[in-house]
């Protein structure tokens, strides 16, 4: 997979150098190309923004700057487009998964008050444009929204993750955990400060450690995200999740 980011703050993305996704970058499954806004600013300053129309505090992104950016770095074809904003559709796992078949993608990191609004609506004729949020939050920036698309997106791609089966069972995984979090998980020892690992995770029988991680991943949803437990859908819970 191809991507692409653009960005006034470049070094922001040193940390898809390690772990996962820099493994992923380095065996070649993910490409990951960072591009500078600026160089494609004119003027001496390199400026990037200008005042708002209509008045108001703080700057806007200049249209012509992002437009010969991106011009130039999708010559020849065409990504799916993803901009950060918090007035965006909500960044989720299904989304991730989605994204995760796209074999190119270009991530447009604003700042200030954001990128001025042609620019979605010039290439949303061109290529698929999403306008994204990573939740009900403002930063000052799009590039940690982009780490955390780019991290969610790297590890559903095939060979990225060590074990394919760990995402299987991860909070919101399609099938049995589709909008459920996942529960507690344990490793040894057995015992530690008094607190024991729950008996049926030691039994080694299959169905009983399936039945329990459901029924904690249920507890735990209705705990935590109670929001998720009313929009199930009650024809994919069986008699013993009405009973919890
Ligand atoms: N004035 C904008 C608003 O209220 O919607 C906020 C702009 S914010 C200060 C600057 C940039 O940070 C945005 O253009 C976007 O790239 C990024 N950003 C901030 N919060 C975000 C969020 N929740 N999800 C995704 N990107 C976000």
């Amino acid at each position: 997979m191809r991507l692409d980011i653009i960005s006034i703050f470049p070094e922001y993305f040193s940390p898809l150098d390690v772990s996962l996704i820099g493994k992923a970058r380095e065996r070649g499954t993910l490409d990951v190309r960072l591009h500078q806004l600026r160089d494609w600013a004119r003027d001496v300053h390199k400026t990037v923004d200008d005042t708002p129309y209509g008045g108001g505090p703080g700057m806007v992104m200049k249209p012509e700057i992002w437009g010969a950016a991106i011009d130039e770095i999708t010559e020849g074809g065409t990504p799916r487009m993803i901009v950060p904003t918090p007035s965006g559709r909500p960044f989720t796992q299904g989304l991730a998964q989605e994204l995760a078949q796209e074999p190119w993608l270009l991530f447009c990191c604003g700042r200030y008050e954001g990128i001025d609004s042609r620019v979605m609506d010039e290439y949303g004729t061109r290529m698929r444009v999403d306008e994204v949020s990573i939740g009900d939050y403002v930063l000052a920036g799009g590039e940690v929204a982009v780490l955390v698309m780019v991290e969610a997106i790297g590890r559903l791609l095939p060979g990225v993750l060590g074990n394919a089966h760990s995402a299987v069972d991860d909070s919101f995984a399609p099938g049995a955990m589709q909008n459920l979090l996942e529960g507690p998980v344990y490793t040894k020892p057995p015992v530690w400060r008094g607190r024991e690992v729950p008996e049926v995770l030691l039994s080694g029988h299959h169905g009983k450690v399936a039945r329990w991680r459901r029924d904690e991943a249920l507890r735990r949803t209705m705990k935590n995200r109670p929001d998720l437990v009313e929009a199930l859908d009650a024809s994919a819970l069986d008699k013993r999740d009405r009973e919890l």
